[in-house]
């Protein structure tokens, strides 16, 4: 059985970025750039007002309490093409296009008019709030380079270059494939024996939160043949695979046989882990395949150490997992065992409690909790008062 570490390394050297795609700016939040985008344009592209005030021509500086006739006027969107004299002055907005005539602006706060004769009263410098052409960047400067990941602040200094199209990494598209014969969906009646499905919405949900996009979900029978057929169809579909269930010895555990059957590269199976030991990982080309063992908590510590970490290398944030923090215990542990552990914690402030009720089918205790605690195999206790890595969930 091979280690927490081995089976991240193996994942990290069997995953690959995954496609590149042109894709509208209304829909690359979270993607990360494929391309080096250079400015087309100067921004501001003109002279450019920053307040609501006038404009004027000043050699150097300007005193205050000189008086000058307003001539003319100048909003945000106008051409611009007005002249003045010496003397003069023009009412202009912020935004707006500071004409070539005009190389300064005193800010309406500071002005007194009467009928057409504005007096400052303070003094005017050279550039006072113009925004000169070119100062946010020039054209032809390297604006965002490749890798770079999209945030709305992104987006934003992208459609200000004029840009409604740019290159990112594609999301992978993930199938999600639930298998066991006592499991129903939620809002259906349950007989007994049965339970309800809870795997398919808490996966989807992390594959989404984390940018993967689910393009199917489907539920198989503990049956040999409706789980090859399942995979192998879903598998033809999709850039990861994940399947839920039937993965460890039980003598309707389908899916080990079924993946192999298809055809794939097995990279590992069993993991030593607490939980999530009958983890099982392969590839098929450059399909991942994950086979995640069916009770929820260890589905779901699996999606956060070993998806989302393959997940985030095909759209091009590199091999990460959930960020890592670390926190002072408030309690003690003591690991029994000889596998890693993942535990579920509470983060406040900058203390950490390992929570209660830590086994693999108890989901009460991971939906309150807001991290992990790892106890890798070579730590054997945790004490209050230890600094501990959390991974914040
Ligand atoms: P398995 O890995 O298929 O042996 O399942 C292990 C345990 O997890 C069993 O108690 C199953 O009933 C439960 N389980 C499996 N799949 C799901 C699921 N999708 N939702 C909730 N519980 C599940
Ligand atoms: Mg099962």
């Amino acid at each position: 059985m091979i280690t927490v570490e081995e089976a991240k390394e193996l994942i990290k050297i069997n995953s690959n970025k995954g496609r590149i795609v042109k894709k509208n700016i209304t829909s690359i939040n979270d993607h990360v750039l494929a391309e080096d985008i250079y400015s087309p344009l100067n921004l501001p592209s003109f002279n450019q007002s920053a307040m609501d005030g006038y404009a004027l021509f000043i050699d150097d500086t300007l005193p205050s309490g000189t008086k000058l006739k307003l001539v003319g006027e100048i909003k945000a969107g106008d051409e611009g093409d007005i002249s003045i004299n010496s003397g003069e002055i023009i009412r202009i907005f912020t935004g707006a296009l500071v004409p070539d005539c005009c190389n300064a602006i005193i800010i309406q706060e500071n002005i007194s008019k009467e009928g057409n004769t504005v007096t400052t009263n303070k003094i005017v410098k050279l550039f006072d709030n113009v925004r000169k052409k070119g100062v946010q960047i020039k054209e032809g400067e390297l604006a965002l380079e490749k890798g770079t990941l999209i945030t709305p602040a992104a987006i934003s200094f992208i459609s200000m270059l004029g840009f409604a199209e740019v290159k990112v990494y594609a999301k992978p598209k993930v199938g999600i494939v639930v298998t066991g014969n006592e499991l129903v969906t939620p809002g259906e009646p349950l007989l007994t024996g049965q339970i309800y499905e809870s795997n398919s919405f808490a996966l989807a949900a992390a594959v989404e939160e984390f940018g993967g996009d689910v393009i199917e979900i489907t539920r198989v029978k503990d049956d040999y043949q409706s789980t090859f057929n399942q995979l192998e169809q879903t598998l033809s579909k999709v850039d990861i695979l994940i399947v839920s269930g039937g993965i460890s010895v039980g003598d309707y555990d389908f899916v080990g046989k079924a993946i192999r059957e298809i055809g794939v590269n097995e990279k590992f199976y069993k993991v030593r882990q607490k939980p999530g030991k009958p983890l099982f990982f392969a590839t098929q080309e450059e399909k991942l395949i994950f086979a995640l063992p069916g009770n929820p908590a260890s589905a779901l510590v699996c999606f956060y150490q070993y998806v989302l970490p393959a997940m985030n290398t095909f759209s091009g944030k590199g091999f990460k997992s959930l960020p890592i923090v670390k926190r002072i215990s408030k309690s003690d542990y003591t690991r029994k065992g000889d596998r890693a552990i993942f535990l579920k914690a509470s983060i406040d402030g900058e203390t950490v409690r390992i929570l209660e009720g830590q086994q693999s089918h108890m989901m009460h205790t991971y939906a309150i909790s807001n991290a992990l605690v790892y106890v890798s195999i070579t730590t054997n206790e945790i004490k209050k008062g230890d600094q501990i890595e959390c991974y914040l969930i």
